[in-house]
């Protein structure tokens, strides 16, 4: 955790928080932090800054806050994924909310398996808990939008095109397609497909939809790891 993400609750005066549970069991065991000491804290879906601890102990801490600075720049970028299996979801969630996306769709995919739509972590606040850990991680405020859509045709058909206006649409595929651009200033919508991949009819939809196929050379990557190639490919 390199950013302590506050809510309203937390406050009990203007800028004074006090705060229990897994930030409070956080800042004991792994900042292991004193009275007076400084901690970098944000507001969710607001600004940024430092807090002082002015009380620390097993029970409860109290900070006073200073929230002054804007949060990092949102990428450009929507990502239609695939939805992986409970263990990557969770990881790339947390991947995804790190690199600043802050529109992510999963969808279905021929290669998703229908389990994995039942799966506890789909609920609201499981993906919630891992879009934190990923602000968290990356000291960012701004909380992504996830959005489900089980219904892979309908979607692409019926939804996607509006989720594309005025942007360029990519379906990352290991086989055809071109290699993936570099430095743009578009933005973008990039598919990312399921473990086993997307069957050839998704990629052929997607391409009606306007995607462009790209790949990242011969290495089959994960998800998380093909997402943050594309990335750093893409923005500089
Ligand atoms: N077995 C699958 C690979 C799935 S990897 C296949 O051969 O198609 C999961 C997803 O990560 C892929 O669907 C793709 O969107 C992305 N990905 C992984 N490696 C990639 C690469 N080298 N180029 C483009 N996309 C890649």
């Amino acid at each position: 955790m390199n950013l302590l993400l506050l809510t309203p609750s937390d406050f009990i005066a203007e800028s004074r928080v006090r705060l229990t549970g897994r930030p409070l069991q956080h800042v004991l065991e792994v900042h292991r932090s004193q009275t007076g000491d400084s901690i970098r804290v944000g507001m969710l879906n607001g600004e940024m800054g430092e807090g002082i601890i002015v009380s620390l102990t097993e029970q409860a801490m109290e900070m006073d806050v200073c929230l002054d600075q804007a949060p990092p720049e949102p990428l450009p970028l929507t990502v239609l994924l695939a939805l992986p299996r409970p263990k990557m979801l969770k990881r790339s969630l947390q991947h995804l909310s790190s690199l600043g996306v802050k529109k992510i769709i999963l969808m279905n995919s021929y290669r998703v398996e229908k389990s994995f739509w039942q799966s506890p972590w789909l609920s609201e606040g499981k993906i919630h808990e891992q879009l934190i850990l990923g602000l968290e991680q990356a000291r960012d405020t701004l909380l992504p939008e996830v959005i489900l859509e089980k219904r892979f045709k309908p979607f692409v058909e019926d939804h996607l095109p509006a989720i594309m206006e005025d942007k360029r649409g990519f379906v990352a595929h290991p086989v055809g397609g071109v290699p993936c651009p570099h430095q743009i200033d578009d933005e973008v919508v990039l598919a990312i497909g399921p473990e086993g991949g997307f069957i050839p009819y998704e990629v052929e939809k997607l391409e009606e939809a306007g995607f462009e196929r790209i790949h990242l050379g011969s290495r089959i990557l994960r998800v998380e790891t093909a997402v943050t190639a594309i990335v750093s490919k893409l923005y500089d």
